[in-house]
């Protein structure tokens, strides 16, 4: 594992729950966790009286998520029907918390229409299908077209027949007013909280792309926001540790938009560090894996409201 970044080291040392040698530490050890979401409908539908024990080395429960699992080691998930079938995804437990914020701060009896902007390969679409009722729409956008080739595959290995899969950039979405209840937008990002699991980002993250990353997330959520309803909600996350990307995108949203920060109760076992951007004070949902099992994750969410 090569050094961690001086700079991104640097930049984190005032923020709630980093500790530079616990953070190393974690890098440097190295562990990799494997973690999965079922998919309920269809794993009853081929497994039905079953549990994800009987085929797959269950360790224990993702404690923030109704169907996720640390498994003890990876399997060939290739060899696996299973997989295929759509009746599981293989995906990072932080992530898992999206269904936090959708159960806390959404009315799941009600049908509503789910915009997740940046979609590919469709991790999180997936998990929107499973949380929101049948009668909800999730569109599930992606603007590169060989990824959303890919999310188009996933979307349809999940099997929900709710979904529409779109291939647009944000700002076309403009044409649609005030349209959704729901506005995801998992941006793409420096990506600094994948270092533990791919090393090879570390050679390739550079101080310069944290800036520019950060003007691209404006662009995205400034061409999105007409889209969402007043009252909606807005779920802006990262897998990027530096503030320039989390706290500081926080206070430029409600800086510029009519919107207000969100809290999530969380339980102090899952591990989840609470910041605050520094001028409006809008809660964030760090995952460092010092603290947690789940790699590095940034989320907030706001409520859009009524002019
Ligand atoms: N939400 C996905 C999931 O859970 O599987 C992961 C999304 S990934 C972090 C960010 C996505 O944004 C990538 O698929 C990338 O192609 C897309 N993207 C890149 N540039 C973009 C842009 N300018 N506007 C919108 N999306 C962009």
């Amino acid at each position: 594992m090569p050094a961690l970044p001086k700079s991104l080291l640097q930049s984190l040392q005032r923020l709630t729950g980093f500790n530079s040698a616990a953070f190393e530490r974690a890098h440097q050890e190295g562990n990799t966790v494997t973690s999965i979401r079922v998919n309920s409908k269809k794993w009853k539908h081929y497994n039905p009286g079953k549990k994800p024990d009987d085929f797959l080395p269950v360790d224990k429960k993702v404690s923030w998520s109704s169907n996720g699992y640390y498994l003890t080691h990876r399997p060939a998930f290739i060899f696996d029907p299973l997989l295929h079938a759509g009746a599981y995804y293989v995906q990072d437990a932080s992530s898992f918390f999206i269904e936090q914020i959708i159960n806390q701060a959404t009315d799941l009896s009600q049908s509503l229409r789910a915009l997740d902007v940046c979609a590919a390969p469709g991790g999180k679409s997936t998990l929107l299908q499973s949380v929101l009722s049948s009668q909800s729409i999730i569109v599930a956008n992606e603007v590169i077209a060989m990824r959303a080739g890919i999310l188009s595959e996933n979307i349809t290995r999940w099997g929900s027949p709710n979904v529409i899969v779109t291939q647009n950039d944000p700002k076309h979405f403009q044409s649609l007013p005030g349209y959704f209840d729901i506005v995801l937008v998992d941006a793409p990002c420096s990506g600094s909280g994948m270092f533990r699991k791919d090393p090879d980002v570390i050679k390739e993250w550079f101080p310069q792309q944290v800036a520019l990353c950060s003007q691209r997330q404006q662009r995205i959520l400034a061409d999105i926001m007409p889209a969402l309803k007043q009252n909606g909600l807005l779920i802006y996350s990262t897998c990027s540790y530096s503030p320039e990307e989390n706290e500081a995108i926080a206070d430029w949203l409600l800086d510029t938009f009519q919107l207000e920060p969100i809290s999530i109760s969380l339980q102090e076992d899952w591990g989840i560090a609470i910041t605050e951007s520094p001028r409006h004070h809008a809660p964030g949902y760090r995952f460092y894996p010092h603290l947690l099992q789940g790699e590095g994750l940034y989320i907030a969410c706001f409520r859009k409201k009524n002019s």
